[in-house]
């Protein structure tokens, strides 16, 4: 048997990548719609066999509750949305999986977290690339040393987004630019790869003067982050750079490249370790999974085998109580401390 899912919003992500990805899935089946366009709503019930009665608008959310087909709330609205449908949907008595970034700040991410445990629900966020089988393989070989300690990492993350009245540029809706977008990518993969929680960080911001596309939000984040063994990130994101998604794990005898990193497809992981005195240089294929159908199946399969997910609501609130020091260090211009976190999750 399937988990049934209702799917909240239906964007670019929604339309393109999740309601496909059922398609692929093993353990997931889209039961339910919600949406504010009731013309979007017909259309895409028709076209993935949603019956009438489980399309929901945003007024008539709350009565998924007397709905028994739904067991999780997939949550893909603007991220300043996340919270209040979040607990909303827990208060309903629904698992939920919530997109990232998780909110549009740690206050909020708590708020989720809290709702969730007072209702006895499951909350993941939907960090994909933690469950993509490249991304996985360089944790694997990062942890296993493979190559020796870890000493730097680099990752980049970069976009043009282009139209300035998205909600991607309007603060009460985005809760930032660049960074709590596609600069998470860079900040939540660098945690999964190496295992530990930063303790300092450090960073710039620059948005182009007069652009309307950051009148509210931030274009360029550029920051470093120390890890208690020693290791150094250095990470970066861009709203108006041509798209570069990657990162390079820098060891004491090897290195690991992967290309597209945070795309959907066509990642390409790349190595160079020393073999006496030659260097061998050697490319991975890893076969490409769905990323959307692989992380509903696995949040399907803790709810069936009540199991914490890999990336609970904990993880997502991590991640904003980092950016947050992130924007304060680069008002401040100095470095911002982190608590010690040795381990911030004893299922992972
Ligand atoms: P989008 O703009 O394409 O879709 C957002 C949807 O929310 C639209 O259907 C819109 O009508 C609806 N909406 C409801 N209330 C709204 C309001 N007040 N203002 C604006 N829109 C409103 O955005 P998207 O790219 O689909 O992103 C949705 C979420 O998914 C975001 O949290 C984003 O960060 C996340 N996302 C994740 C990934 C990933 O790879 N995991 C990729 C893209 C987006």
């Amino acid at each position: 048997t399937r988990v049934g899912y209702a799917v909240v919003g239906l964007g670019h992500l929604a339309l393109e990548n999740i309601l496909p990805a059922f398609g692929r899935s093993r353990k997931s089946k889209l039961v339910a719609l919600v949406s504010g366009s009731p013309e979007k709503l017909q259309k895409v019930a028709q076209q993935y066999g949603v019956k009438p009665q489980n399309c929901y608008s945003y007024d008539t959310y709350d009565q998924l509750k007397d709905n028994p087909d739904v067991q999780v709330i997939y949550i893909v609205l603007p991220n300043a949305m996340h919270a209040e449908y979040t607990i909303r949907g827990a208060q309903a008595g629904k698992h939920i999986l919530s997109e990232k970034p998780m909110a549009a700040s740690s206050a909020e991410a708590q708020a989720m977290i809290d709702a969730c445990n007072k209702a006895g629900r499951k909350l993941m966020v939907a960090y994909r690339i933690q469950y993509e089988p490249n991304n996985r393989y360089v944790r694997e070989l990062v942890r296993q040393k493979q190559y020796g300690a870890p000493k730097m990492l680099q990752l980049h993350n970069a976009q043009v987004e282009a139209n300035p009245n998205h909600w991607r540029h309007i603060r009460a809706l985005a809760g930032g630019g660049s960074l709590p977008d596609i600069g998470l990518y860079c900040l939540n993969t660098a945690r999964f790869i190496l295992g530990e929680e930063p303790t300092e960080v450090f960073a710039y911001q620059y948005s182009t003067p007069g652009n309307p596309l950051f009148r509210e939000v931030e274009e360029l984040v550029s920051w470093q982050m120390r890890f208690p063994s020693g290791v150094i990130a250095n990470c970066a994101s861009d709203y108006y750079a041509h798209e570069s998604r990657w990162y390079r794990v820098l060891s004491e005898r090897g290195w690991l490249n992967l290309e597209n990193a945070f795309a959907y497809n066509g990642l390409q992981l790349q190595q160079s370790f020393a073999v006496g005195q030659a260097e061998h240089n050697d490319h991975t294929y890893l076969m490409e999974k769905d990323q959307f159908a692989t992380e509903m199946d696995h949040f399907s399969d803790c709810i069936q085998q009540n199991k914490q997910p890999f990336t609970p609501g904990e993880e997502g609130l991590q991640d904003h109580r980092i950016m947050e020091a992130i924007y304060q260090s680069a008002q401040q211009g100095k470095p911002v401390q982190l608590p010690l976190i040795t381990k911030l999750d004893p299922f992972r």
